[in-house]
């Protein structure tokens, strides 16, 4: 066990100390026996929701041209705070939230694919995951 383990195990059990604690005071000795495995699972089912909320970085998806992967590309400029990914091909993207958003003329966005938490990266809806303006335009 480390020094961050052990320290994160004490804070654990003073929390479970004080739930148990609330527990004695609400209903005596089954009020302490429910309130300290209760306030020791606190912490960790606090961590595991937290990690649920959090947003994920996902890897940059394949292009269009299914000829690029995550590591093919490059990041020439930025539009506003967000970076331009180029890919080999010469296609433009940048991310929005879960969106990975073609680069059109003008740098006008269309959208290109989702990320979904389950099924990783999916035509966008709003595209048809064709990423051009012919696609944003019947959606
Ligand atoms: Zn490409």
């Amino acid at each position: 066990m480390t020094m961050i383990e052990l320290a994160v195990f004490l804070v654990n059990l003073l929390i479970a100390a004080q739930i148990a604690e609330l527990g004695w005071r609400i209903g005596s000795w089954p009020g302490l026996i429910i309130g300290f495995p209760v306030g020791f699972a606190l912490l960790p089912v606090a961590c595991w929701m937290l990690g649920k909320v959090l947003p994920e970085v996902p890897p940059r998806p394949t292009c269009p041209n299914g000829s690029c992967d995550h590591d093919d590309y490059e990041f020439p400029r930025s539009i506003g705070f967000r970076l331009v990914c180029r890919c080999k091909c010469g296609l433009e993207f940048v991310r929005v939230r879960r969106r990975f958003m073609r680069v059109g003329p003008s740098d006008t966005l269309y959208p290109y694919v989702v990320w979904k938490r389950k099924k990783g990266w999916v035509a966008d809806p709003k595209g048809e995951g064709k990423g051009t303006e012919e696609a944003s335009q019947e959606g």
